[in-house]
């Protein structure tokens, strides 16, 4: 008899009733907006900003509007100047190349490797022929490259780098948390990154002059003493009158569903890799199929999984796509010639006006992806993995 999944790979836990209780405290009290506050109470997004800074162990850090903002913030607040090469992973989330683009900077792709992570080799290479000052290293679907030797590259090549940690948040490189090592660490709250409050983003730095940019971008109104994880105010005293307001701040009520999440991270965090796990284990040994190497080093959170269909023909892929998807394993492809909803790949960038990757390409080609929502039981895992390594086998 052959077996089916029944389940959705997009349905999420629900929110904690811890947050929803504090959401409708907020909405009892009519005060959404992160400035309206009474006396000297810190309020819920200055009281998450908090915490995530000392989570990570930044000194300041700032909630925003999405994740998208944050980046586009970082860039901002870094000074990127109108047609300015910015380097970034050519296997990301569109999102990326878009807060360069909106930046108004130029967006430099630079290959991945077959563990997903940036070619470090490449990146070198990058840097001397596009005479790039900015990196935006993307830690796509949570692979963490070596750090300390990508954070070599870059400090000896006067490269600032920003890091898109809306697949690591929690994760860590030798236990420094990811975000941790650039200038600025950059996160997203939504939907279907680590924790949910529909949209939202969060930013972590120890520069203080890029912390009071950043708060000033996000449209502080002068308030920015309302803040409990930003610089004292003389810094923004030098900057508040060459800083524009580009509104795009966090409120309390989202503010107030992250909190508990945020402190139940690391326990969500154990899940989503013993889920990964099961996967994994589930698939060794499969015919024609890759298992994505992770390093030593990287403390992963995983809540997705990858693996490549290497030298497979775009056809037999499609086939597997279909007969995977007959059988309930919705498996999403970065080998597809159109963007098909969240997935798409550099090429699809036009905008970007891309040059050819072979080698990402012939990457690309095989690589598929899943979604391992903490819905999902150890035994679906292991049942998702027994269709799959069928599938493949034929
Ligand atoms: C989701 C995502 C973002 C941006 O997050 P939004 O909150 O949706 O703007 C950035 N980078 C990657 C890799 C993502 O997956």
């Amino acid at each position: 008899m052959t077996e089916n999944f029944t389940r959705s790979f997009t349905q999420q836990e629900a929110i904690p009733e811890a947050a929803i209780e504090a959401a409708l405290r907020v909405m009892r009290s009519g005060r959404l907006h992160r400035y309206n506050l009474v006396g000297d109470e810190l309020g819920e997004v200055s009281l998450l900003e908090q915490e995530f800074a000392a989570q990570t162990g930044a000194k300041y850090c700032l909630a925003v509007a999405s994740g998208g903002y944050a980046m586009g913030a970082a860039l901002r607040a870094l000074q990127v100047q109108p047609g300015e090469p910015v380097l970034t992973n050519a296997f990301t989330l569109a999102p990326v190349p878009g807060a360069v683009s909106a930046a108004g900077a130029k967006p430099e792709f630079v290959n991945v490797t077959e563990d997903l992570v940036i070619d470090l080799e490449h990146m070198s290479q990058r840097i001397e022929e596009t005479g790039a000052r900015l990196l935006m290293l993307s830690h796509m679907r949570g692979h963490i490259c070596d750090m300390d030797a990508l954070m070599a590259i870059c400090d000896a090549a006067g490269v600032r780098v920003i890091e898109d940690c809306a697949h690591t948040m929690g994760a860590d490189w030798k236990g420094t948390p990811s975000g941790r090592f650039g200038a600025i660490g950059c996160y997203s709250t939504q939907t279907y990154k680590h924790i949910n409050s529909g949209e939202g983003g969060l930013i972590i730095t120890d520069d203080a002059e890029l912390a009071a940019r950043m708060v000033l971008l996000s449209g502080s109104y002068m308030l920015y003493e309302r803040h409990a994880a930003a610089p004292p105010k003389e810094v923004f005293e030098r900057l508040r009158l060459d800083v524009p307001n580009v509104s795009g701040r966090m409120d309390h009520l989202r503010a107030a569903i992250l909190r508990p999440q945020l402190a139940n991270l690391p326990r969500q965090a154990t899940r989503w890799n013993e889920r990964y796990r099961a996967v994994e284990d589930g698939l060794k040994g499969a015919n024609g199929l890759a298992l994505i190497r992770r390093r030593d080093g990287e403390g992963f959170v995983a809540s997705s999984f990858q693996f490549r269909l290497p030298g497979w023909s775009a056809d037999a892929v499609r086939d597997f796509l279909a007969r995977c998807a007959e059988r309930g394993v919705e498996l999403k492809w970065f080998g597809h010639d159109a963007p098909m909803g969240f997935t798409s790949r550099y090429v699809h960038w036009a905008y970007a006006d891309p040059a050819d990757l072979p080698e990402t390409d012939a990457i690309l080609d095989g690589l598929i992806d899943m979604r391992l929502p903490l819905t999902f039981s150890l035994e679906d895992c292991a049942q998702i993995a027994r269709i799959i390594r069928e599938e493949a086998g034929r």
